[in-house]
């Protein structure tokens, strides 16, 4: 039965909770708000089926894949459908797809009080919902059953997560009946603790006075390459900030797993990659001088192949060789910060406010060392003059 020793191996994508038979696994809360297998040992036959499905090794299912992806810039036709998205909106290309197919599409929306989940969407309006970023782990509870289900009845699906969800996905699901699951993962550059935006979204409605109304993890209204997640209240107030943004990007709150990353390589555990096109401009530099953004699309099989001809005529592309779109995310995990296991010590003993004060962009420190730096430009001005 499966037994997680070390944090770092485990990245929660519950195909051991999902294969047993005999419900022995519940996935579990820890104290910095990552979900883990428990296993009743009551209830377990010890028939190892949890730990031949798991897939957050390096030897996950690459048998389909080419031997290198084919890449592409791509910008939906549609500028509504780029504005709402959080890149050049290929995501909504597929599931519009996949509805045509009267299918069915599982992505990540919200719970109650911004908790990310992945959802079973079986309309384009509902869809919405899953359109741009949450820069958090996503809930997947229950939702390989209910994918198992789909597709037991006939129907085409279309699954977009991470790249250790989709290998988790896959590996549960197997050969038999996938012929209609069609697997998206995004370049990953690691998940944020749920617990931490839950206290996040606490501390501004509580400095606010107003309960939150819409979330948007990466607002496009200063540009695509802008980084500003954007909160309106129930008094119809809205605000921009990057706190949270600041954060992420210090590498400070990811689960354990993301620093052993399996899947930072052009080998994706999925049929089509999505990812933010840094670096578009070698590749032509027009294509998106509006800056409201531009998806990198990997296409990493067949059947990737396939479905990607299907909604060509929704997008503009440009192929791209695939040496001119590797990212960080797409050679190595991210580096976590020195400063990680300070940070979680500091936030079990004093607190959230603590650190985000201590760590984030809010604290005199923060404010110390911008002041320092508008100083020296203004000194070196002077001295140029
Ligand atoms: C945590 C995280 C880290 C990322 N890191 C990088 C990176 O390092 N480099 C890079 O180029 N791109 C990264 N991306 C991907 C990128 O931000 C865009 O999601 C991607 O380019 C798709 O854009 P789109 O316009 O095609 O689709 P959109 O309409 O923006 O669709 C977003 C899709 O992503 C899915 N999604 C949203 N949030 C999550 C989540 N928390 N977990 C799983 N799936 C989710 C939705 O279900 C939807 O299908 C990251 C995304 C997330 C969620
Ligand atoms: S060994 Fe089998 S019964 Fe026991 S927890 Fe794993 S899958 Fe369930
Ligand atoms: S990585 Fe997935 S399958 Fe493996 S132990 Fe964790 S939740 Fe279970
Ligand atoms: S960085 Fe890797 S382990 Fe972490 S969420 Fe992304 S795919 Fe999963």
């Amino acid at each position: 039965m499966i037994n997680i020793q070390n944090k770092q191996d485990c990245c929660g994508c519950t195909a051991c909770a999902s294969v047993c038979a005999q419900d022995a696994i519940t996935m579990t809360v820890d104290e910095m708000g990552f979900k883990y297998p428990k296993v009743d040992t009551n209830r377990c036959t010890n028939c190892g089926l949890c730990e031949k499905v798991c897939a957050f090794h390096d030897d996950y299912d690459k048998s389909n894949n080419f031997e290198e992806p084919f890449a592409y810039a791509v910008r939906h036709r549609n500028m509504e459908e780029i504005k709402s998205s959080r890149s050049g909106a290929m995501f909504i290309a597929l599931s519009d797809y996949v509805f045509r197919q009267n299918g069915v599409v599982y992505g990540v929306g919200y719970a109650k009080h911004f908790r990310a989940i992945h959802k079973r969407i079986t309309n384009r309006e509902d869809c919405k919902e899953l359109k741009g970023s949450k820069y958090v782990q996503s809930d997947l509870e229950g939702i390989f059953r209910c994918i198992k289900v789909d597709l037991q009845q006939g129907l085409y699906v279309l699954f977009v997560g991470t790249p250790c969800q989709t290998a988790g996905l896959r590996s549960f699901i197997g050969k038999r009946n996938s012929e209609k699951l069609l697997v998206c993962d995004i370049v990953c550059h690691g998940v944020p603790s749920p617990l931490l935006w839950e206290k996040y979204l606490n501390y501004i409605e509580q400095k606010k006075g107003y309960t939150i109304e819409q979330v948007n993890f990466r607002d496009k209204a200063k540009g695509w390459t802008a980084h500003y997640e954007s909160f309106v209240f129930a008094n119809g107030q809205k605000i921009i900030t990057n706190t949270f943004t600041d954060l992420f990007y210090k590498h400070l709150m990811f689960r354990p797993s993301c620093a052993v990353c399996k899947y930072t390589n052009i080998k994706r555990p999925s049929d089509i990659t999505l990812a933010d096109f840094w670096g578009w401009e070698k590749v032509d530099s027009s294509f998106n001088k509006d800056n409201m953004g531009c998806s990198l699309v990997l296409v990493n099989t067949e059947k990737g192949k396939r479905v990607f001809e299907e909604v060509l005529p929704e997008i503009h592309i440009i192929p791209t060789p695939i040496d001119k779109c590797l990212q960080p995310n797409l050679q190595h995990p991210s580096l976590f910060s020195p400063k990680y296991a300070a940070f979680w010590k500091d936030y079990q003993q004093k607190g959230f406010t603590f650190i985000l004060y201590k760590y984030g962009n809010k604290g005199t420190r923060a404010k110390l060392s911008r002041l320092k730096q508008k100083i020296k430009q203004i000194i070196k001005k002077v001295i140029r003059k």
